[in-house]
């Protein structure tokens, strides 16, 4: 047998997965993957029982449920002002992962070039060079996190196919503004650039920002992909749903693509999401108070320690710099917080190409306050 060739030869396991594994190994309070640790809407999860013992348990239609798409198509008019054809412009996934995957791979052909901007989630990179193409990335730097958009013009050349973007952004929890969005326009209008627009935090925003949605601006959502989860928004990361939105043309292709990978996506949890967005709930509207609210008892507590953080800006994640703690790289640092404080969290370098000399860590306060204060407690006394 010849040897097995890696296709991902430079990736190890994903940090949340080492890092939720050494929190259990180690009996810490797990603030590092991104998860809630309470559920949902109890009337969303009685829907999803309802279904499950009502005979929707066979495969749903390859591109998603009707009834769920045509509330996602409503929800899309009512916040982004973009009418969207349900049919044909949109398809849930399992996951948002699975979206970007294949949103990738409808636009990256062979050595095609993909712009990212670091520190990047941790799909982004593995699903371009999966279908061949090169990453060039982009640093963003602690504590601001701007686009250096000039570094971007330099960056495009004739083989640019792709940028990702993420906004609100994970892991620096800030978001974009107008003067990005400007800015992206200027760049990407009159060339053939798609754009694939990670947007898993839209209702996580806080302050009275709005989230800007690259489907509020048909210049720019006419070569886009946007993908959202459901997971983020009720609580429920484990149900892995999601779904892409995009224009007809490049939709098409997408399907063609989903189509093969995972065919289609779990049945009674779209029937049960069609059923609680007809209802007409707000509970996607209530999410960026109910988040800030953590973050604003997270920060609060943390006033105290040595940790400096500033405010997130959206995302269920906060920031946090230790360099009055420690001089450790970071890496180390989150394990020893992990095994000896009992706190685990994510170490922040693993998500640039080149990590800059900054010694920052990322929490997430998607946390019952009584966790978040039991771990701020720790976190104090270091
Ligand atoms: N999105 C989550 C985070 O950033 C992790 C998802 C995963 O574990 N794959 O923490």
């Amino acid at each position: 047998m010849s040897r097995l060739k890696s296709k991902l030869p430079g990736s190890g396991t994903t940090i949340f997965t080492v890092m939720s594994q050494m929190a259990l190994e180690h009996g810490a309070i797990n603030l590092s993957q991104g998860f809630p640790d309470f559920d949902g809407p109890a009337l969303l999860r009685e829907r999803v029982s309802y279904h499950l013992e009502h005979g929707h348990n066979q495969y749903a239609p390859m591109p998603g449920l009707p009834e769920l798409k045509n509330q996602i198509a409503l929800k899309i008019s009512a916040l982004y002002g973009r009418d969207v054809d349900p049919i044909d412009e949109i398809t849930v996934t399992p996951g948002a992962t699975e979206a970007i995957f294949c949103a990738v791979s409808v636009v990256v052909q062979p050595g095609d070039e993909v712009i990212v901007f670091d520190p990047s989630y941790d799909t982004y990179a593995p699903s371009v060079i999966l279908n061949g193409g090169v990453t060039r990335h982009i640093p963003m730097v602690y504590p601001d996190f701007r686009i250096d958009w000039g570094r971007v013009k330099d960056t495009i050349n004739p083989r640019t196919r792709l940028i990702i973007l993420n906004t609100p952004h994970n892991p620096s929890a800030t978001i974009w503004r107008q003067e990005d969005i400007d800015a992206l326009r200027e760049l990407v209008t009159g060339t053939g650039i798609y754009l694939l627009s990670d947007e898993v935090y839209e209702h996580i925003v806080f302050d009275g920002q709005p989230h800007l949605s690259l489907l509020r601006f048909p210049e720019l959502a006419e070569r886009t992909f946007a993908v959202y989860s459901f997971g983020k928004t009720y609580h429920a990361t484990g149900w892995r749903i999601g779904y892409c939105v995009a224009p007809r043309s490049l939709m098409a292709e997408f399907v063609r693509i989903h189509q093969f990978i995972n065919f289609s996506t779990n049945t009674p949890m779209q029937y049960a999401l069609a059923d609680y967005m007809r209802d007409g709930s707000a509970h996607h509207l209530e999410l960026g108070a109910f988040y800030q609210q953590k973050r604003d008892l997270f920060v609060q507590l943390m006033a105290e320690s040595r940790f400096r953080l500033n405010k997130a800006a959206g995302t269920f994640f906060q920031l946090a710099d230790y360099s009055e703690i420690s001089d450790e790289a970071d890496v180390e640092f989150a394990g020893r917080m992990t095994r000896e404080h009992k706190v685990a969290v994510i170490p922040v370098s693993v998500f640039y190409e080149q990590p800059p000399k900054q010694r920052v860590i990322r929490f997430c306060f998607a946390k019952g306050d009584d966790t978040l204060r039991q771990a701020a407690e720790r976190l104090v006394a270091l």
